[in-house]
């Protein structure tokens, strides 16, 4: 479902991603971790070309993403991404804030993005905010509020990058539990994130990058609990 091949992505002289080669089938759910400034953003973003590659191939759903005479729109409406701030309109109530890209951006009309902002705040267990504004929302209200706002796109793949950094502890197990329910209903998902449990329990695969190359691509079971490399070792034992 998302195949990068070769990719390489330089920001001026610096050279953050050198050749990264990886496939997500259909339906799995991979788990990218790795040090700071290892290139895990650069690498998500850019799969829903929010940055442009300098080199290589990126093919989500069957579309090479990378081909320059692609529709951008168009693929970035087949891809939802979810990042570490959840970045909702302030000013627009919950329902608005899902109601407002299907209606732009799909052009949806009003009685179905309603419908649809509806089955999708159901499905994170939100639907009781619809009318509230993000500000009285908890950050991990808010983070699912996110998701569903990208679900409601009616997305093939989600793209999270450390969805749960920027919140407070006990708000982080919310917003796992509605990931991996979309990980058991099927959902094709690269999951940029420190939370080792989530990482063996949902992950079909984890990956490690170091200095923007894949040091580590295998089972949870394998490069979490048995890492063949020392920089793999070295990182987990930071982390634990
Ligand atoms: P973190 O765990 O801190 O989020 P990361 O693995 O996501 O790190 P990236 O954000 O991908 O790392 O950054 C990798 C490198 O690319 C860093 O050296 C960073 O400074 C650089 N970089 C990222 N985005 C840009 C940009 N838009 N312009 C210039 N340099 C960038
Ligand atoms: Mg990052």
């Amino acid at each position: 479902e998302i195949e990068i091949k070769g990719l390489h992505k330089s920001f001026g002289d610096n050279h953050v991603l050198r050749g990264i080669d990886l496939e997500i089938g259909q339906g799995e759910v991979v788990c990218v971790i790795g040090p700071s400034g290892s290139g895990k953003s650069t690498l998500l973003r850019c799969v829903n070309l929010l940055e442009e590659p300098s080199q290589g191939q990126v093919v989500v759903g069957g579309t090479e993403v990378t081909d320059p005479d692609v529709d951008i729109d168009a693929v970035r409406r087949r891809i939802g991404m979810v990042f570490q701030q959840f970045n909702l309109f302030p000013h627009l109530t919950v329902t608005e804030n899902l109601t407002l890209p299907q209606r732009r951006v799909l052009r949806r009309g009003k009685a179905e993005a309603a419908r649809v902002a509806a089955e999708n705040l159901q499905r994170v267990g939100l639907a009781e905010k619809a009318d509230a504004y993000p500000s009285s929302l908890s950050g991990g209200q808010q983070q699912r509020v996110a998701i569903a706002r990208a679900l409601a796109m009616g997305p093939e793949v989600m793209l999270f990058d450390e969805p749960t950094s920027a919140l407070d502890p006990e708000l982080v197990g919310d917003v796992l539990a509605v990931m991996r329910m979309l990980a058991q209903e099927g959902m094709t998902m690269m999951v940029v994130t420190h939370e080792m449990t989530f990482a063996r329990e949902v992950a079909d695969r984890v990956v490690f990058m170091d200095g923007g190359v894949v040091v580590e691509d295998g089972a949870p079971g394998q490069v979490i609990a048995h890492p063949r490399h020392e920089r793999t070792r070295h990182f987990l034992s930071r982390l634990l």
